[in-house]
């Protein structure tokens, strides 16, 4: 059952188009209104998607959404979107897990700290390391996302990525990566910027396990 929590993003990474509809601005749902959803369908559902482009960006909520789910008695798998710099403490992970979260997607996006910062992610490579080395201790399972394709990516960052890969291929968890080929949004702050570059692309058909663009997508040509 796919649940909304929050909408909108406080980040504000250039490629994505999440702050160039909302802005900044994040609205949270009520705690009580989450569980009075998500109890209506209870027996008719096996999982909760936390669907929040960020589900963990406030640990004091999350912890309280725990803690309301297990008082009113829905022990259900869930699954969410998290951050590196917001889901870097064991507590927090070892408790979403107990809880019943299976599943983590965490946009990891480069292993290039020079891509990083200019798409302002706000953490490097090795905090992002730090941060799978200690999900993969609680989580049998994560997902990554990473992209390609930057106007500015040389090869030498594409390599830096495939390293970070290879490395966290490397820990206790499953790894799942999944891989995009930049698409350029209108409005973003990266569109904007290398608008020059952009360019409507054929269809992309990429091998199984990693994921299609959809036809006509803009990309840019670097
Ligand atoms: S990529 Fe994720 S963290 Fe960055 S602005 Fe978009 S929703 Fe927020």
């Amino acid at each position: 059952m796919p649940v909304m929590s929050v909408r909108g993003c406080p980040y504000g990474c250039t490629f994505c188009s999440v702050h160039s509809v909302w802005e900044r601005r994040i609205t949270r749902r009520s705690i009580e209104g989450i569980m009075r959803e998500v109890l209506s369908v209870k027996d008719q559902i096996r999982e909760i998607t936390f669907h929040d482009d960020t589900f963990v960006l406030n640990k004091q909520r999350v912890y309280a959404i725990i803690d309301a789910m297990k008082a009113e008695g829905i022990h259900l798998p869930w699954r969410c979107n998290g951050r590196v710099n917001t889901t870097d403490d064991e507590d927090l992970l070892k408790t979403m897990v107990d809880s019943g979260c299976r599943r983590m997607m965490i946009g990891l996006e480069s292993g290039s700290d020079m891509v990083l910062q200019k798409i302002r992610k706000e953490f490097t490579a090795q905090q992002a390391l730090e941060m799978l080395n200690h999900a993969s201790k609680y989580f049998a399972r994560l997902d990554l996302t990473f992209i390609w394709g930057y106007p500015f990516e040389t090869m030498e960052d594409f390599y830096q990525t495939l390293e970070i890969l290879g490395e966290a291929k490397r820990l206790p968890a499953e790894m799942y990566f999944h891989s995009h080929l930049l698409c350029a949004f209108p409005q973003t702050e990266m569109y904007r910027e290398y608008k020059h570059l952009a360019r409507f692309s054929r269809v992309f058909i990429l091998p199984n396990e990693l994921s299609c663009l959809p036809t006509g997508s803009p990309t840019f040509q670097n």
